[in-house]
């Protein structure tokens, strides 16, 4: 079945952060994590797919992103933060994928550090972007979350806390690591607070199942379920 919007439903611009945020700690050396930008790139592709007008904002060393996307290219969370800030007045859909660094150095070097027995790193929290974007009537928000355990009671807590339309929440343990083109144990929660177990699903399902929810929430006609 095409996945192709409806006669009648017009184009949403879609707004998805990809990848991590990289925080400088002097100017050779960066604080940062695994994340590879994938899921993003999977939500792109599903978005263009069906039609949808597509921004990316992403952070180094994601994975490629697929042609047909405007792309914005990002390094810090600040940057990554003025990137979003700029584009979600505009967008009816914005969807928060980037792994965003919670944490930055409370001081960036001008020269390297030089090497030595010990030192200590002062770090500061980085601040929410996604709970300070400016929101537009109906605009549907989208975040991720990444949890060790009581995975659905957290990601409940995160979703009415950032005020989001949806959640899309992972797992992550030793057995199972979800960065990169892995499997991913996932939970989609939508703004009522019910919550849908996808099991361990690819990415590019997670990305069908994220976008069949913004297009019912938007159109108002769920699609089949997709087997
Ligand atoms: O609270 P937590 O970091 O788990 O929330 C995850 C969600 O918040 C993700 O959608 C992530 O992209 C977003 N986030 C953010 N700004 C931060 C940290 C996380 O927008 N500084």
């Amino acid at each position: 079945m095409s996945r192709r919007r409806r006669r009648g439903q017009r184009a949403l611009r879609v707004l998805i952060s990809a990848g991590p945020t990289r925080e400088p700690i002097d100017p050779v050396r960066f604080l940062s994590n695994y994340s590879t930008g994938v899921m993003g790139s999977r939500l792109a592709a599903e978005a263009l797919l069906r039609g949808h007008r597509v921004t990316v904002v992403y952070g180094p060393a994601t994975e490629a992103l697929p042609r047909g996307a405007r792309c914005v290219s990002v390094e810090r969370s600040v940057q990554m933060a003025r990137a979003m800030r700029r584009y979600a007045p505009r967008a009816d859909v914005v969807i928060m994928a980037a792994a965003v660094s919670d944490f930055r150095p409370a001081q960036r070097r001008r020269t390297k550090i030089t090497r030595r027995g010990q030192m200590t790193l002062r770090l500061c929290a980085t601040p929410d972007i996604l709970g300070s974007l400016p929101r537009r009537p109906r605009q549907v928000v989208v975040g991720f979350a990444l949890e060790s355990a009581r995975v659905a009671q957290r990601a409940r807590r995160k979703l009415f806390g950032k005020h989001l339309d949806l959640l899309l929440a992972q797992q992550v343990s030793p057995a199972r690591s979800p960065f990169g083109r892995r499997a991913v144990r996932a939970w989609l929660l939508d703004r009522s607070g019910q919550v849908t177990r996808l099991g361990v699903v690819s990415k590019s399902l997670v990305a069908r199942a994220l976008l069949d929810k913004i297009e019912a929430l938007w159109y108002g006609q769920p699609r089949p379920e997709h087997p």
